[in-house]
């Protein structure tokens, strides 16, 4: 076996090799904790790596190749650390929950155990997702694998930062309101939150239950297509998912004849940074240059979307989050003689400053007196916006926009003030509000940062955006790894020609 260069490796090649017998099980394992043992101190993408157990589970995969043979088999995987994980701590990166050690395990996670890939660890994230930069994590801030002076968005930033920076072949985040696609953009790789229902949310720690939705994040369209595959699903144990009407196909398609693209002009007049701009509007020529039609679409809601979501988002994790109480899960305060006491204290010492907000914002709006001015509107105005999706979908097949409106911001640039940072998924709540599937995938850089293109469909047309975008990703032909460079490190650091990356492939991407 030559060396594996776990920055550039998809899952797809990764297969090849394990099924051609030219890498094993526990040495594609061991690539990938040797690249978090070279990384990680500079990365902080997890908050638990699990590395005895990967190495041992590699090795039995190897063992018992026969029986344990699968299309998933062997190869190594990250996982959010919202998604429950019988018998490895499951921390939502909260105070409240450092110490939760789960009893069962997420299906979207048992799927993909049951089809015997590696689980490598448990990835950072915003506190119960709740963030656009992973800072409001409170275990530690993950950095961008780009520029590690920047974040690498949220709230999967653990999830897109491993995968970007070689430390996972591919990983598992949650999307309730961009936080798949978002943190894909920032790190240059693909990201895809599916249809609302299609993947089962059972053991997904519940943030806001109507728009959460569990999602690959990997370096190819092709394995997030893969991932997605096995990961999709009915499950008696949620209720609200649902079966696909098509299997999820692996992606081929090298064109886009006669595919209808709608632009909508709400979404590029929302602050889109020039350089994210630019490169949104190569990527729409390409579009035509595939053979497909680009048109300007109206989604006259848009503006809507995001105060809307700040209510309905809010108010449903007011509720979900009332189970954390210091007696069933978790934290308990030290410090209580009586129960009402015992639960201020434990959720005042457990839960984060954004957390905390989250809490009251949707508690107020919730209460009597004001439910119908506030969650009683979002809720119409969600229906607003969802129907816009439907007029649109009428005359085009896909909807395309920038994914985020900026590059990788540096870190605590937003941290004081959440407006600007609710707005980094300006382009990507409505899609959840509505329950649509929509991908992320790099489509170039801008000042050495990457810049993500999204495309949106009607619901379940998942196999659709996946050929797309996949004839998109092969015409844009992104390769550049990031190059764990930090602009804020001084004259070393700050040297570094920006975009300078390891790849021989920088010619084009500008
Ligand atoms: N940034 C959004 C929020 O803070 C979305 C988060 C997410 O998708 N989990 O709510």
């Amino acid at each position: 076996m030559g060396s594996l260069d776990t920055l550039r490796l998809t899952a797809r090649e990764a297969k090849k090799l394990l099924v051609d017998g030219e890498v094993s099980a526990a040495e594609l394992t061991k690539a990938y904790l040797d690249q978090i043992a070279a990384v990680e101190d500079r990365v902080h993408a997890y908050i638990l790596v699990t590395a005895d157990n990967a190495a041992k589970y590699s090795t039995k995969v190897d063992r018992e190749m026969q029986a344990m043979r699968g299309p998933l088999a062997g190869l190594p995987i990250a996982v959010k650390d919202n998604m429950v994980t019988e018998g490895v701590t499951t921390t939502c990166a909260s105070r409240i929950l450092h110490n939760y050690m789960p009893v069962y395990t997420a299906t979207a996670v048992r799927q993909l155990w049951d089809d015997h890939v590696v689980m490598l660890g448990k990835t950072n994230l915003d506190e119960f997702a709740m963030g656009s930069s992973t800072e409001n994590s409170g275990v530690q801030t993950t950095r961008n694998p780009w520029d590690l002076a920047t974040v690498p968005g949220g709230s999967s930033g653990g999830s897109a930062a491993a995968v970007a920076a070689g430390e996972a072949l591919w990983a598992l985040g949650s999307d309730t309101g961009g936080s798949i696609r978002q943190p894909a953009a920032l790190c240059g790789i693909v990201g895809m939150k599916p249809t609302y229902g299609a993947v089962s949310r059972y053991g997904l720690v519940a943030f806001a239950s109507s728009l959460d939705q569990i999602g690959p994040l990997a370096r190819s369209v092709y394995d997030c297509a893969l991932l997605l595959q096995h990961i999709v699903g009915k499950d008696p144990r949620d209720a609200t998912s649902v079966a696909l009407p098509a299997p999820i196909e692996l992606p081929t398609a090298a064109r886009l004849d006669g595919v209808r693209v709608g632009i909508p002009r709400e979404y590029l007049a929302t602050g889109i940074e020039p350089g994210v701009r630019a490169r949104f509007d190569e990527t729409a020529a390409r579009v035509e240059e595939l053979g497909g039609r680009c048109l300007e679409v109206s989604l006259p809601h848009t503006e809507y979307a995001l105060p809307a979501y700040y209510i309905i988002a809010p108010a449903e994790a007011s509720a979900n989050l009332a189970r954390f109480d210091g007696v069933r899960y978790g934290h308990r305060t030290a410090d209580a003689d009586d129960l009402i006491t015992m639960y201020e204290r434990t959720r005042g010492e457990g839960f984060g400053p954004e957390v905390k907000r989250r809490i009251m914002i949707g508690t107020y709006a919730l209460s009597a007196g004001y439910y119908d001015a506030y969650y009683g509107r979002a809720q119409r105005v969600r229906t607003l916006v969802r129907r816009d999706f439907e007029s649109v979908f009428e005359e085009v097949d896909l909807v395309a926009s920038p994914t985020s409106p900026t590059v990788a911001f540096r870190a605590g640039s937003r941290t004081d003030d959440p407006l600007a940072m609710y707005m980094s998924d300006i382009c990507t709540i409505p899609v959840n509000l509505a329950g649509l599937p929509a991908i992320s995938i790099p489509c170039g850089l801008s000042d050495g940062l990457p810049v993500g293109f999204q495309l949106i469909g009607p619901a379940f047309s998942e196999n659709r955006i996946l050929g797309a975008a996949h004839a998109l990703e092969a015409a844009i032909g992104f390769e550049l790894a990031p190059s764990l460079r930090d602009s804020s490190a001084g004259p070393a650091g700050a040297g570094a020609p920006d975009g300078e990356a390891s790849g021989p492939a920088g010619g084009g991407q500008r």
